[in-house]
């Protein structure tokens, strides 16, 4: 049955006057549904709905909206299965990949139920009788815009913290994965969220352009690619709102020769794989320090026995196929071998699906495409050099900084890799480096825009505004030049 996913405005689902989106299915490649495509008018309604709702959950205490979330945790785990089948329907990743995501959107949510036992006022007697004191406050409405590929993830680095921290919030998913995020905000109204709190506006670039322009909006948080990270941030500062804008990435794996050989080449391709290579995490290129011959050839071995439409799913869209096929194409015409070509791999029973088999490319050289841009599948670029130097090189080159890991057995190599490397996150025989919380997530240079992570401590800064306050009692007070 197709489903159609309409806005959530108010605490209502709502249907919009405008055309609709096709959503497909792209393990299968048929259309499951379809999504709205708001207009400004439906985000004016979603924008005086959360005007309305602020002046009292602004008021609420941390504690008060933090147990909101305690009961949201709770439907979380209870619809794990459920919302885990929802995100392999409508992104095509495995099931197990698919948990994986709801379990980290409850580890997020279990952060923000902490905010009340984190932040404590500052105060301080900072002249005889006079006292300073700081408190975080909300700043009002804020949105959220989101990427296809962690329908439930990506949307929970953001909401809860921003909703337990006062604000109200817009939020837009990818139009190709609308189905996650229209079940949280159900999830969330049965855990007692107040109507209007937390409103969905549906769509595509148009009502992004909107919410950036809109001035009832205080701050955005973006997440996808670095082209429309950098359009998003230049249109929400340009109309003064703060911004943190998450971009793309090319994440380096550096292996040394005294990298213990199964442990990363189990390691490498799980990163590179993982939801079939489409993770801002994902290692995409491997530069082989001396002699690594034994982690490739280890690598390709376990990588044949991957098989698509099982433990590997598909890509997103017929497009993104494309571009992925492209990018071994052309690596291939300029001198790349292919060790393992994953671009004509057919799936029974789901003959119709994106999938693309784990590819891995060696003799791959930094001025290559491959080497530089995000190819965003399954796909590992190798590059190889004598040199621990030059391999740092190759990856400070990068115009990208999100994700860095060094495969070695010496500590104090890997303090020197981590120490040189340009990247916001770093593993040490970790492929997939991702902060758990509290720590925050964030990458470096074309990775994001704007300050701070978005994840963790370093999101209370963004989703709240300091108020200082100076306070006199004792009128005899003994005056100085301060008070
Ligand atoms: P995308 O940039 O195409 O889309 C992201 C959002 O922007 C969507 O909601 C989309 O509707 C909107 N959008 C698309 N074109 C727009 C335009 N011209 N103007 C305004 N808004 C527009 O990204 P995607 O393909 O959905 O997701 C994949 C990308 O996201 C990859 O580049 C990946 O690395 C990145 N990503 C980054 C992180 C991170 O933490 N750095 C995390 C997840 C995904």
């Amino acid at each position: 049955m197709n489903k159609k996913i309409e806005n959530f405005i108010g605490g209502k689902f709502q249907n919009s006057e405008n055309d609709t989106i096709p959503i497909y299915n792209p393990q299968k490649g048929n259309i499951i549904g379809d999504v709205v495509n708001s207009t400004n008018n439906d985000l004016k309604l979603a924008i005086k709905c959360a005007l309305s709702s602020y002046k009292t959950w602004s008021n609420f205490t941390l504690k008060q909206r933090a147990e909101i979330f305690y009961e949201f945790r709770n439907q979380l785990i209870k619809n794990l299965d459920s919302l885990s089948e929802l995100i392999v329907e409508e992104n095509g990743k495995i099931l197990n990949e698919a948990r994986a995501e709801v379990l980290k959107g409850i580890e997020l949510t279990e952060f923000a139920c902490s905010m009340p036992q984190i932040i404590s006022d500052e105060i301080q007697e900072v002249s005889k009788g006079v006292e300073c004191r700081s408190s975080h406050e909300s700043i009002g409405i804020v949105a959220s815009i989101a990427p296809f590929n962690f329908p439930i993830m990506v949307p929970m680095w953001t909401i809860p913290n921003a909703l337990i921290l006062g604000n109200c919030m817009v939020f837009k998913p990818s139009e190709q994965t609308p189905i996650g995020v229209s079940k949280i905000a159900e999830l969330l109204k049965l855990s007692g969220l107040p109507d209007g709190v937390f409103n969905v506006i549906n769509g595509d670039k148009k009502i992004v352009k909107a919410i950036c322009e809109n001035d009832d909006i205080s701050a955005v948080s973006f997440v996808g690619s670095t082209k429309i990270a950098k359009i998003v941030y230049q249109m929400s500062t340009q109309n003064l709102k703060r911004c943190i804008a998450l971009g793309g990435a090319k994440n380096h794996l550096i292996v040394l020769q005294d990298a213990d050989k199964e442990m990363a080449s189990d390691d490498i391709l799980a990163s590179m794989s993982g939801c079939s290579g489409q993770r801002c995490m994902a290692a995409s290129a491997m530069v082989g320090v001396g002699e690594i011959q034994e982690v490739i050839d280890k690598l390709v071995m376990k990588a044949k026995k991957m098989i698509p439409g099982k433990n590997l799913g598909s890509v997103i869209s017929k497009n993104a196929q494309l571009r992925i096929k492209k990018y071994i194409d052309e690596a291939e015409k300029n001198g790349a071998k292919i060790l393992l070509d994953g671009r004509n791999v057919k799936v029974k029973g789901k003959e119709k699906g994106y999938f693309i088999g784990p590819t891995i490319i060696d003799n791959v050289t930094p001025d290559m495409k491959i080497a530089k841009e995000e190819v965003f599948g399954p796909v590992l670029a190798i590059m190889r050099t004598n040199d621990i130097d030059e391999a740092i090189k190759i990856e400070n080159r990068s115009n990208f900084g999100n994700a860095s890991s060094v495969y070695t057995q010496d500590g104090k190599l890997a303090d020197y890799v981590s120490e040189k490397v340009c990247a916001g996150m770093i593993g040490v025989n970790i492929g997939v480096p991702v902060p758990r919380e509290p720590f925050s997530f964030g990458g470096w240079n074309d990775s994001r825009f704007g300050v701070g992570d978005i994840t963790g401590k370093s999101s209370i800064n963004f989703w709240t505004q300091l108020k200082k306050r100076t306070t006199k009692w004792n009128k005899g007070a003994k005056k100085n030049w301060m008070s």
